[in-house]
């Protein structure tokens, strides 16, 4: 029930927000993700759940990997509260590789070779 409110608040965001539902996440979809990773796709927390007088609260959300998307089932990821806060309303696909790759040095327009296009 947690998560069938859960998705129907995200599918009234997206609409609000006017962005074409399609595909949409499920509650079971979600479970279904749970039960394979418990974990924050980003930062690795567990996912916790706690009742309190007749309501859950949840470090559980589902992330828009695009955010010109809704929460479909292929733009959805879960994360634990702090990260998608933290990500805010900014895509940034390069995010998740952040922490493994070195800080590259700046370069100019003739470092850069064809196979090097710079992303903005
Ligand atoms: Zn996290």
């Amino acid at each position: 029930m947690y998560l069938y409110e859960k998705v129907e608040g995200y599918k009234a965001q997206d609409i609000r927000a006017g962005r074409k539902i399609d595909d949409f996440i499920t509650p079971s979809c979600i479970i279904k993700r749970l039960e394979f990773c418990n974990v924050c796709t980003t930062c690795r927390e567990p996912f916790e759940y706690k009742i309190h007088n007749g309501v859950v609260t949840s470090n559980l959300t589902v992330d828009r990997i695009s955010n010109a998307i809704c929460h479909s089932k292929y733009n959805s990821q879960l994360m634990c509260k702090l990260c998608n806060v933290t990500k805010g309303n900014r895509f940034d696909k390069n995010l998740y590789d952040v922490e493994d790759k070195p800080k590259k040095k700046k370069t100019t327009f003739n470092d850069i070779k064809d196979n090097e296009i710079p992303k903005f």
